[in-house]
């Protein structure tokens, strides 16, 4: 959070209202590297320092991740169903297996911030809200059943997508990671707090408009899953971000496709956690 004008890590308190400063930790990893959700309970039950959450303007959690976040594609069978054949082999009816793919963002947009639609490569911009899972210690051959001691949290990303360049390039890495394409917030939700596996619902409204509802628990391939098949062979270091793929309802999915222009306003909401709002410019 800015505080003051300051860049601080910030722990919101249980009821929602404050943030308590925690400078004693640098940044968001360095708080879930050093810390435990009793102490992070403590410092807000303390609430020494306690600022409005009104008054402290919001980044978003891990603004600048040291790694690419790690993405899954097309993992809601219902936004399978709604996409074109242009997608081809990553189409869940001709695989058994997870669609694994990279996002470089080596900046991370705030909640209220601006989506950059880069209208002048870009002609079919879009959104996928997205649970993204926070490592929060180093895993490495996990077993399916210990993931959950892994997981710092969660949060919400906005897996923004340049539909054009995504499919002219054939792999998606750069239609995927344009600068601004990955709102983040607007906060990191600990594990502790919802039960396992998350079975949240999950919308996303454009300008007001409900476009995706779905609902976590009918991801395709699951978070224990994920994870322990990832760290069996690709050490997950504390502050990796794993965004789980996004329901149906994207604009490419409709008929005729919906694209974001100039002035949308996108509001990604999941259960228990909140809502990142962010406007496209
Ligand atoms: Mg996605």
């Amino acid at each position: 959070m800015l505080n003051h004008g300051e860049p601080q890590v910030g722990i919101l308190s249980e009821d929602g209202a404050f943030v308590v400063p925690a400078n004693k930790y640098a940044t968001v990893p360095e708080l879930m590297e050093r810390s435990s959700f009793d102490e992070l309970l403590a410092i807000t039950r303390m609430g020494v320092a306690a600022v409005p959450l009104s008054q402290v303007k919001l980044l978003a959690p891990i603004p600048e991740p040291d790694n690419d976040i790690i993405c899954l594609g097309i993992n809601y069978r219902a936004h399978d169903k709604e996409l074109p054949n242009e997608y081809g082999e990553e189409k869940l009816v001709k695989r058994d297996v997870p669609v694994y793919f990279s996002k470089r963002a080596s900046h991370c947009v705030e909640p209220e911030g601006i989506i950059d639609g880069h209208f002048d490569i870009v002609k079919k911009l879009d959104y996928e809200c997205e649970l993204a899972v926070i490592i929060g210690r180093t895993a490495r051959n996990v077993a399916p059943e210990d993931v959950q001691d892994y997981i710092f949290g969660y949060t919400i990303i906005n897996d923004v997508t340049a539909r054009d360049v995504q499919i002219a390039h054939k792999q998606w890495y750069f239609g995927k990671s344009l600068d601004s394409f990955a709102p983040m917030g607007p906060w990191i939700v600990t594990a502790e707090e919802i039960p396992f596996p998350p079975a949240l619902d999950i919308s996303t409204h454009v300008n007001g408009e409900l476009r995706q509802h779905n609902n976590t628990k009918n991801l395709v391939h699951g978070i224990p899953y994920i994870i322990s098949e990832l760290s069996h062979g690709m050490t997950l270091k504390c502050g990796t971000i794993i965004a789980t793929g996004t329901p149906d309802g994207t604009g490419i999915g409709m008929d005729p496709p919906r694209y974001l222009k100039s002035g949308d306003v996108v509001e990604c909401t999941i259960e228990h956690i909140g809502t990142l709002r962010n406007t496209v410019k």
